[in-house]
């Protein structure tokens, strides 16, 4: 029997499982960081050589062996753990959003699923970064939580617990190559407080303010990026901010399964005031 044993970080998994399912051959995942969940789901993010985010590619199964040796993760850079708790928080926030009108049972369940996941990531994400040990509990139910549960998540939710604009702002930011190479959670971060400020000035929700304080108070302590000139791009040069505002609204956009109407001049609006003022934390 052919099988390809696919070891590695998102990138690695995303694009090998991609190949395996175009192969039709089954394929086995070791991450080798907990920096994203793509040990688990039944998707492939496909990037250009640069880095560019080119389309998600829905595959026919999800791996047939998912093989996390806590040993392995231990060692990774710990900037792969804060990239891995930003991208699984983003569950929370843009599924909770995107799907919180769906009747289906199993995605319900995945929405809160991902509701106990970012509060056990609020709760131990501090602790798990500042001692990265097999030693340390904390830093075990976060592994678990990054590399697991949110591929769980994506497992029983299905496409119906969709991505929203903070993957979709991820998207639009690659186009832009940075020389500081962020990776893909500590984009999607940034990502999640610009969909929460979109909420707050479209949508009129009064509780994203506090949703961004909470999550500006973790994110700093994790030491991630909050902004996209932290990212290493400022938008204001290059006509950057027309870049990312066009890829985001685009037609295939998943920006737009929002449950409120986007267009460029909100995108650019609210880029442009977060990248000019930062948010007092208190
Ligand atoms: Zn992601």
């Amino acid at each position: 029997m052919i099988l390809l044993l696919l070891q590695g970080g998102g990138k690695v998994l995303d694009a090998g499982k991609f190949l395996a399912d175009s192969l039709s051959i089954p394929v086995i995942t070791v991450p080798l960081s907990p920096s994203t969940c793509a040990g688990w789901t039944a998707l492939s993010n496909i990037y250009t050589i640069n880095g560019q985010f080119i389309e998600d590619v829905q595959l026919k199964a999800c791996p047939k062996i998912l093989v996390l040796d806590h040993a392995f993760i231990e060692t990774a850079p710990k900037r792969t753990l804060a990239s891995g708790i930003a991208d699984a928080l983003a569950k929370w926030y843009e599924s909770s959003l995107t799907s919180s009108r769906v009747e289906d049972g199993l995605v319900q369940q995945a929405i809160q699923i991902s509701r106990v996941l970012r509060d056990q990531l609020l709760i131990d994400g501090e602790n798990a970064y500042k001692r990265q040990s097999t030693q340390n509990l904390s830093w075990c139910n976060v592994v678990e939580g990054c590399a697991l549960t949110a591929g769980l998540i994506g497992g029983i939710g299905g496409e119906k617990c969709r991505t929203a604009a903070a993957h979709a702002i991820h998207n639009a930011i690659t186009q832009i190559v940075s020389t500081h190479k962020p990776l893909h959670g500590e984009i999607v971060g940034v990502g999640i407080i610009l969909q929460l400020k979109l909420e707050e000035k479209i949508n009129n929700n009064k509780l994203a303010y506090q949703s961004i304080k909470q999550l500006l108070v973790l994110m700093k302590k994790l030491n991630l990026p909050t902004t996209i000139a932290e990212l290493g791009i400022n938008v204001f040069e290059n006509n950057n901010l027309q870049k990312i505002a066009e890829f985001t609204c685009r037609d295939k956009s998943e920006i737009h399964y929002l449950p409120f109407e986007i267009n460029q001049k909100d995108i650019i609006e609210t880029i442009t005031n977060s990248e000019k003022q930062k948010i007092k934390l208190f």
